[in-house]
C-alpha cells in the first residue's frame, strides 16, 4: 500500500510491539504515528501519508484500555485510526517508552512529553578555560545529568550523554571518559557542531527506524546539533500535506524529522519546556569556591550581600572571586527560592538537604549566630 513518496511503517519506528496490538483491534483500523498535536486534533502519518486526525469522543489510557483524562495522544505515539473524513482516532497504542515530567503549575500531575522515544540524548557544554559561562558550568554538572538520567529512566528510554563545544576544552575526551565511567551504562561523547569532531560517531546510535530526542539547558547546543544531524536532506514528516477537520489545508509543527539516514529526529517545545524544567539545589555544586568561603562567613545564613563579617564579599574585594560569579550565584539562590514558594506546601522533608547546605553556604553543624535581614 506504500505510496512512492510515503515511508513504510517501519520507517516511522513501527514494530511488533504496536503490530500485536493492531492485530487485536481488528481489520477496520489502520495505524498511525502522531507527529502534530492540536486541541482535539492530531496530524498523523502513516502509509497514506499525512492528514488531520479528530479524537474519538473519549480518552484514553493507553496501558488500561479504560478512559483516563491525562490519556491524550501524545508526539510519538502510535494510534489506530478509523478511516473516513476525518479519520477518527480510535485508540493509542500501549506505549513502548516516553519521556514525562511532573508538572509544577499542575501539582505533581505527570506531562507527557513524547512517546515511543528511543533514545533521549541529554546535552551538555564545555565552556573556555577563562570563560565564565554559569550555563556550562551548570549543565556540566554530573549531579545534574545524573537527575536527567534519572527522569529518561522512568519512561525506559536508553540515555545518551553528548558533550557539546568540546572545540573549546582540549581535556574534553579525558572528561567525557571520567563522566562515562561515573555514570556507567550510559555512553558520554564529546562533540562539536563546530569543528564537527565527533558526530560523525554518532551514527551507530542513529540506525533506521530509531527515534532521537534532545533535552537539556537553552545555550548548550541542541538546536546546532539538530541542524548538523539533519543538514543532509531530512524530511519534516507530516508536513507534505495536512488537512484540518474542515478539509483546509494547514501547515503543520515540524517537530518530527526523517533523516536521510533513516533514523527519526524529535524536536518538540515540549521536550524544550523539560529541558527548562528550572533550576535545582545541585546547580549550587558549580559554585564550590563560593560554598567554601561561605563556611567562613559571620552568619551562617549569610546572604553575601551587605552582612558584616562576609567572607564572600571580602573574597570578591580581593579578587578571588570575580563578581561576576557571585551575581551568577545570588541569580541562581532568587529562582531556587522562586520555586521553593512556588510548591505545594505538604511536599515530604527533603533528606538530602544536609548534604546541600554546605553547597548552598548555610553551615549545617554548629550556628554561628544568626543575620536578621532588616
Ligand atoms: P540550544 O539553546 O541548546 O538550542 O543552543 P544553540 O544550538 O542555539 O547554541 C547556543 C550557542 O552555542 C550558539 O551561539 C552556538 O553557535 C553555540 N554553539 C553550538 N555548538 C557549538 C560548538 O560545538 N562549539 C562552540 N564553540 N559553540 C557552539
Ligand atoms: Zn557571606
Amino acid at each position: 500500500m506504500s505510496g512512492p513518496h510515503h515511508p513504510r511503517l517501519e520507517a516511522l519506528g513501527y514494530s511488533e510491539h504496536f503490530r500485536a496490538q493492531m492485530a487485536k483491534l481488528g481489520d477496520e483500523l489502520y495505524p498511525a504515528r502522531v507527529v502534530g498535536q492540536h486541541r482535539r486534533e492530531c496530524d498523523v502519518t502513516s502509509e497514506k501519508g499525512s492528514t488531520r486526525a479528530v479524537l474519538a469522543g473519549k480518552c484514553w489510557d493507553p496501558d488500561r484500555g479504560i478512559e483516563a483524562a491525562d490519556a491524550q495522544p501524545t508526539i510519538g505515539d502510535w494510534v489506530a485510526l478509523r478511516a473516513g473524513e476525518p479519520p477518527v482516532i480510535e485508540a493509542i497504542l500501549s506505549r513502548r517508552t516516553w519521556l514525562s515530567r511532573t508538572s509544577v503549575a499542575k501539582r505533581g500531575a505527570k506531562q507527557m512529553l513524547v512517546a515511543n522515544i528511543d533514545i533521549v540524548a541529554v546535552v551538555a557544554a564545555f565552556s573556555h578555560p577563562s570563560a565564565d559561562s554559569a550555563t556550562a558550568k551548570r549543565s556540566l554538572n554530573p549531579r545534574r545529568i545524573e537527575r536527567y538520567l534519572l527522569a529518561i529512566a522512568k519512561g525506559g528510554a536508553k540515555p545518551l550523554v553528548l558533550l557539546n563545544k568540546a572545540d573549546l576544552d582540549r581535556d574534553a575526551e579525558r572528561k567525557a571518559q571520567s563522566l562515562e565511567q561515573r555514570l556507567q551504562d550510559c555512553p558520554v561523547r564529546p562533540v562539536s557542531c563546530h569543528t564537527e569532531q565527533g558526530l560523525e560517531g554518532l551514527n551507530r546510535f542513529l540506525t533506521p527506524g530509531t527515534t532521537i530526542g534532545f533535552v537539556g539547558l537553552s545555550g548548550v547546543g541542541k538546536s546546532s546539533i539538530v541542524n548538523a544531524l539533519l543538514q543532509r536532506e531530512a524530511q519534516a514528516i507530516g508536513e507534505e500535506r495536512a488537512y484540518d477537520a474542515r478539509g483546509r489545508h494547514t501547515t503543520t509543527a515540524r517537530e518530527l524529522f526523517l533523516a536521510s539516514e533513516g533514523f527519526i529526529l524529535i524536536d518538540t517545545p515540549g521536550m524544550r519546556e523539560f529541558a527548562l524544567a528550572g533550576p535545582e539545589e545541585a546547580d549550587l555544586d558549580a559554585f564550590s569556591e563560593i560554598a567554601e568561603m561561605a563556611l567562613m562567613c559571620q552568619f551562617r545564613d549569610c546572604g553575601h550581600r551587605n552582612e558584616p563579617g562576609c567572607r564572600v564579599r571580602e573574597a570578591v574585594g580581593k579578587g578571588e572571586i570575580t563578581a561576576d560569579r557571585l551575581a551568577s550565584f545570588h541569580a541562581l539562590k532568587g529562582e531556587l527560592r522562586e520555586l521553593a514558594r512556588d510548591r505545594p506546601a505538604h511536599k515530604k522533608p527533603d533528606k538530602s538537604r544536609h548534604k546541600r547546605a554546605a553547597a548552598s553556604g548555610r553551615s549545617p553543624r554548629k550556628p554561628r549566630g544568626q543575620w536578621e535581614e532588616s
